[in-house]
């Protein structure tokens, strides 16, 4: 029972880790085709998505959803403050199809995500009503 739940953690915390990668190449691939201030040398985003990048890890650090939900952004319980939902939308809509290309493992594994999240919350809304 300890053991089960112990490798039950491991992989909440793998899949939070894994969250917070993807979501940090999506910002940084949004930033480096959008905004001047990106260094291409070092990989530094702008101000204005390391701010972006830090409110999601932190999103992420305290999602209580975690090992029952894939990502923030198909999450249902939305916690981010409007203004920071309105940007990391519109970063997962350019960025999404692209991680394809830069990132396809990374990508596969989201979309895989998502389709079983989807699926389950069919079932779950079946079952309920
Ligand atoms: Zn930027």
């Amino acid at each position: 029972m300890r053991e089960k739940m112990t490798v039950r953690a491991e992989y909440t915390e793998a899949k939070r880790k894994k969250e917070q990668l993807v979501v940090e190449e999506m910002i940084r691939l949004y930033c480096r085709k959008h905004h001047g201030e990106y260094d291409r040398k070092t990989g530094r985003m702008c101000p204005a998505c390391r701010q972006l990048s830090d409110y999601a890890k932190l999103r992420s650090e305290k999602c209580p959803f975690m090992e029952q939900k894939t990502f923030c952004s198909c999450c249902r319980v939305h916690c981010y403050q409007p203004e920071m939902r309105e940007k990391i939308r519109q970063v997962m809509r350019f960025s999404g199809p692209r991680m394809l290309l830069y990132h396809p493992a990374l990508a596969l594994w989201h979309v895989a995500c998502s389709v079983r999240e989807k699926r389950k919350q069919r079932e779950r809304m079946g079952k309920t009503g």
